[in-house]
């Protein structure tokens, strides 16, 4: 294995996604959880997750009660295609498919962490048995990777509802 999130993989698989995944020491193999979960999984994520959010959306804040709603990859699954357990947040329809393939602005990124930190035995506990790896510093190196990009290549993030910005420098010091 490489240095940490300084390595990327060269897959040989074809999906170009693929090509950024990063290779985390120590850890298995990232093929091993690529699998696409089945609708059970993800019920039972939701389940937990609607708890663990008192049944508010993790963007807006939103009930979910009065809406349809999703598990939601923070870290949107375009730039890292596995499901980590500290990765996925429930969003209603409405902030799921406006975030859509983008990051989530800073202000979200640090109410993510600030979640994991909070939460994360019991998103160890119930999300791991669900067949998922729940890695909190895993998840959050990928994170700093992806921030990383995005600055580096000025993607745009999403700062919620229809409002998007491009993240460059400066930025403050989150690394
Ligand atoms: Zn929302």
């Amino acid at each position: 294995m490489g240095k940490g999130i300084s390595s990327i993989t060269q897959s040989k698989k074809s999906s170009v996604n693929k090509q950024n995944l990063v290779v985390l020491d120590g850890l298995p193999d990232l093929d091993e959880f690529m699998f696409a979960p089945s609708r059970n999984q993800l019920r039972q994520v939701a389940d937990f997750l609607i708890d663990l959010q008192q049944c508010q959306c993790f963007y807006c804040g939103k009930s979910l009660k009065s809406s349809k709603y999703a598990v939601d990859h923070f870290i949107p699954w375009s730039l890292y295609p596995a499901d980590t357990g500290h990765n996925f947040v429930m969003a209603d329809e409405n902030c799921n498919s406006q975030k859509s393939n983008y990051l989530a602005s800073q202000q979200f990124l640090h109410q993510w962490q600030e979640r994991n930190h909070l939460h994360d035995q019991s998103i160890i506990r119930e999300i791991s048995q669900l067949g998922f790896l729940t890695d909190l510093q895993r998840s959050h190196r990928v994170a700093d990777w992806a921030y990383k990009q995005a600055i580096e290549n000025e993607y745009l993030v999403w700062l919620g509802g229809k409002e998007k910005k491009i993240l460059s420098h400066p930025i403050s010091a989150i690394f």
